[in-house]
């Protein structure tokens, strides 16, 4: 199946089919498609180099920081969330483990990369469709020292939201670090990566960004930078460690050329021009925009008598919806079905709600009118399943 440009951003028709409503990768716009078609400059080019400043002080103001010290370095969102863990925390001591708050299958992730590198974890599991229960981490956060707590901002398999500020609250002045997942939430939610004190902030550009896949992003506080260069551990392994991308960045952003890995050049400037949207957008706006899409959508659903998984309406994520279909209907079938009427949406893949929900994505460059016709669609496809 081929995923054109959509007709209506070439001035022809208002649908466009396959309309691809899911999590990522999400549709990027023409000026960035466009740099992904230039061929990438010389790694030490100066106007390239420039170009990763520009990254840098872009992701920067994304989350809300001032003077963070910002990585943008090739990888998957996984290979980023796995990059913060070795980096920053310390394997082996069973006296100071890390707080894993899992809202859905990615905290469950964070939780297994840890596990596998040797970093002593502890997890607490929202029950599906439940934001954090402050309570419970004040209870675990009186009981014992961590390293540091990770959590994910929106969980894409559940549709859940965290509230972070509530969280940074309960972690103020403590010596835990704060390491937030932010891949489905950056671009669709506000981040205030300074007011909340937090450690790392990570995302990545093909999710609400709207920018193509294989590059990961983090914003790190000076306490992790600190960290970074004081570790009293060895690091047991080579190409994720952040810590050499530091010096790199901190050089790209004055204007000068460092070395560690080869840097993605279409990727770095096509993330570029993504970001550069967004902030012009404003963010502001795009999180406005993305809570109209969200709530149109959830409208929609309502009408046809469908569930959201994300069971309090401050705890829904803006750009993923998760939801349950009505009893009797198979969601994978619901997914299949939709996919022949071109409106591709996913199945399932919360650990425990996966296999009887089904998601939608709503981010980036997602328009009201897509939202319209995703209701259309799946209120004609539950009709036919039901016949
Ligand atoms: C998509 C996603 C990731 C990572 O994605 P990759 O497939 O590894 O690029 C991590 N966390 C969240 C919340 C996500 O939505």
């Amino acid at each position: 199946m081929l995923f054109a440009q959509p007709a209506r951003e070439t001035g022809q028709s208002p649908t466009i089919r396959p309309l691809a409503m899911v999590v990522g990768p999400t549709r990027p716009a023409p000026s960035v498609l466009a740099r992904l078609a230039q061929p990438a400059p010389p790694i030490n080019d100066p106007t390239f180099i420039v170009e990763i400043g520009t990254c840098i002080r872009q992701f920067r103001a994304l989350v809300g920081s001032t003077d963070s010290s910002v990585t943008v370095v090739p990888g998957t969102g996984t290979a980023g969330l796995e990059s913060v863990a070795v980096s920053l925390l310390r394997p082996g001591s069973s006296a100071d483990r890390v707080l894993v708050l899992s809202t859905g299958m990615w905290g469950d992730r964070w939780a297994d990369i840890c596990g596998r590198n040797g970093i002593r974890t502890k997890t607490w599991r929202a029950a599906p469709g439940a934001g954090l229960d402050l309570d419970a981490v004040v209870t675990l956060l009186a009981a014992e020292h961590f390293q540091a707590v990770l959590v994910t901002h929106v969980d894409s398999s559940s549709g859940v939201a965290v509230d972070l500020p509530a969280l940074a609250g309960v972690m103020a002045g403590r010596d835990t670090l704060l390491l937030i997942d932010g891949i489905a939430a950056l671009g669709a939610e506000a981040v205030y990566q300074d007011c909340w004190a937090a450690d790392a902030y990570l995302s990545a550009p093909p999710k609400a960004i709207a920018g193509p896949a294989g590059l990961s992003m983090t914003s790190l506080s000076r306490r992790a930078v600190a960290l970074l260069r004081d570790r009293p551990w060895s690091i047991g392994c080579y190409s994720l460690d952040l810590e050499p991308w530091i010096e790199v960045m901190h050089a790209a952003e004055r204007g000068e050329f460092g070395f560690f890995q080869s840097p993605a050049g279409c990727l770095i400037a096509a993330l570029a021009e993504a970001q550069r949207l967004v902030i012009e957008e404003g963010l502001t706006a795009r999180i406005a925009r993305h809570r109209t899409l969200r709530d149109e959508l959830h409208e929609g659903l309502a009408v046809l008598g469908l569930g959201v998984l994300a069971n309090r309406p401050s705890a829904r994520a803006n750009g993923v919806t998760v939801c349950m279909p009505p009893p009797g209907i198979d969601p994978v079938r619901l997914v299949e079905v939709m996919a022949r009427e071109g409106v591709i949406i996913q199945s399932g893949t919360h650990p425990i709600a996966g296999g009887s929900t089904f998601r939608i994505g709503h981010m980036g460059n997602v328009r009201l009118d897509d939202i319209r016709c995703t209701i259309d669609v799946i209120g004609r496809t539950l009709r036919e399943l039901a016949a």
